[in-house]
């Protein structure tokens, strides 16, 4: 199947590890152009090299995305290489446990501009070019949005507001033909997620007991699986998706709970 992403630019936040460096590989192996945007240098340069040594296309920009300023100077950095802007991923956010009792008004804010302002902003930056090129937004969400997680207020506000900014967005673009969709993990292996489950109490034990509840397979879902259904919706097959979200967690969010 031709995805016709070849020699189209694609922005991709937090493109260089986890499941964002699973979607720059991935778009770059269908031929398009990728700019990878995250805060670590060294990360940014490791995947870009890996990317031009299969022959695929890629650059960097390193930007802390909780800084709007630094949101527009990724747009300007990718109009100015390469004229145009086709898709941007919004995928850049960390589960910081910004809880009701351990955080505050001033952490609950700082949360956000982690977690939710760079998709806004991103977004709106790249809007001029996006219309240019009838280009498309994913996002990333997370299943917190939908079953809570506790102690972790930011991160789900922000997961719940990026539904709702998928289908708001989905609206607004529909005179410019810009398609607006969501991708929604539950469970994947990244080094966030180790992270996050390292931070728990017997952290193996918990690891097991949530992977026992993943219906299909019983096992998490990979990172690639995320990118696929990223990558298709960025396509042109896609052409009539708009506005949705897409659950692909193995069926941890739906299912049957005694499944
Ligand atoms: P990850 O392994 O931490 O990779 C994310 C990348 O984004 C890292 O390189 C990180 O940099 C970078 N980043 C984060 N915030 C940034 C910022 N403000 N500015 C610049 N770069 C930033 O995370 P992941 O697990 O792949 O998660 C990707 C997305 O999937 C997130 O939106 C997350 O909420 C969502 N998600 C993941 C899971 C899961 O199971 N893994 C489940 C549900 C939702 P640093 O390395 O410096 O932090």
């Amino acid at each position: 199947m031709d995805l016709n992403l070849a020699n189209k630019v694609y922005i991709v936040t937090g493109g260089a590890k986890g499941i964002g460096a699973a979607i720059s590989k991935g778009i770059a192996a269908e031929g398009g152009i990728v700019v990878v945007v995250g805060r670590g240098k060294d990360d940014n340069i490791k995947i870009v090299d890996e990317i031009v040594k299969a022959k695929g296309k890629a650059s960097y920009v390193t930007a802390e995305l909780s800084q709007a300023q630094a949101c527009k100077e990724v747009i300007d950095f990718t109009a100015e290489k390469y004229g145009q802007i086709d898709g941007l991923i919004n995928n850049a956010g960390i589960n910081d446990g910004i809880g009701l009792e351990n955080g505050s008004p001033e952490k609950l804010f700082e949360s956000l501009h982690k977690n939710l302002s760079h998709y806004y902003n991103l977004a709106h930056y790249a809007l001029p070019y996006l219309k240019k090129s009838k280009g498309n937004i994913v996002n990333i969400g997370s299943k917190v949005a939908t079953t809570g997680q506790g102690n972790t207020s930011g991160y789900a506000a922000s997961k719940g507001a990026i539904n709702a900014l998928t289908r708001e967005w989905a609206v607004e673009l529909l005179p410019y033909s810009i398609r607006v969709n969501t991708v929604l993990p539950a469970e994947v292996w990244t080094p966030l997620y180790e992270n996050w489950i390292n931070s728990l109490p017997n952290p193996k034990e918990k690891l097991e007991q949530i992977v026992s509840k993943i219906p299909f397979e019983k096992r998490m879902t990979t990172a690639e699986e995320i990118a696929d259904m990223a990558i298709f919706l960025l396509s042109s097959k896609s052409s009539h998706t708009t506005g949705q979200i897409i659950y692909v967690d193995g069926g941890y969010t739906h299912l049957d709970r005694s499944l």
